[in-house]
């Protein structure tokens, strides 16, 4: 087990504990992480003539299995390296959760995270543990990141076919105060990706079920 930075345990801590009323936003940052990695390959594309990646290629894929109680937001965008995946998910490098932080512990208000990109820790928000397999494009080890928390976080090889990222949320029980069975709801999930990511460029695909 690898302890996630000091920084990035406490906004980590802040998420899993959140009484944050629009918990939803989980799904908003989750694909447009998935649309960011996407973006980058894109233009790797257009800069290099022979990786054989066309745009139309490239699409955001969301799964639900409700028995299980999992929520699957894959893309085939860059993907990870081991290194990027300790990186990127075991440390804030960047300004604006800092700065989310920092205003948070000023004001104490937790609306904040409605207007602030919280990032990838909002999926702790609703999911009790957190599975990341990602294969980086052009490599041929896939990589395993999971966590439950701020006990700290494993890295694995895994097997992936292709590049890009999986990320696989349990969802959390339901509680007195919080209903999370309704985020295993394929009509709640269309609605969120209606109101959240209408602007993404690449089609977000999800199965559709008889109920
Ligand atoms: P931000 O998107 O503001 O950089 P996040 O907390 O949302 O911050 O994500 C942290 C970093 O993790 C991203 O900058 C990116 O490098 C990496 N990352 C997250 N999700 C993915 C993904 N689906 N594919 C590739 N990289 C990702
Ligand atoms: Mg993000």
């Amino acid at each position: 087990m690898k302890q996630f930075q000091a920084e990035s345990k406490r906004l980590l801590d802040l998420m899993i504990n959140s009484i944050y009323t629009h918990k939803e936003i989980f799904m908003r940052e989750l694909i447009s992480n998935a649309s960011d990695a996407i973006d980058k390959l894109y233009y790797k594309s257009l800069q290099e003539d022979d990786t054989g990646l066309s745009r139309d290629d490239f699409a955001i894929q969301l799964t639900l299995d409700k028995e299980n109680r999992k929520i699957v937001i894959e893309d085939n965008g860059c993907g990870m390296t081991k290194e990027e995946l300790e990186k990127n998910l075991g440390t804030i490098a960047k300004s604006g959760s800092l700065s989310f932080k920092q205003e948070n512990e000023k004001k104490e208000n937790i609306d904040i995270i409605g207007q602030f990109g919280v990032g990838f820790y909002a999926a702790f928000m609703v999911a009790k543990h957190v599975t990341v397999e990602s294969k980086a494009y052009g490599s041929d080890e896939a990589w395993c990141w999971q966590s439950s928390g701020a006990e700290g976080y494993t890295v694995d090889t895994c097997e992936k076919d292709s590049h890009g990222t999986k990320i696989t949320l349990e969802v959390k029980d339901n509680t007195n105060d919080d209903n999370y069975d309704t985020y295993l709801d394929q009509y709640t999930i269309q609605n969120l990706v209606k109101k959240y990511s209408d602007y993404i460029r690449y089609p977000i695909r999800m199965e559709m079920h008889k109920s």
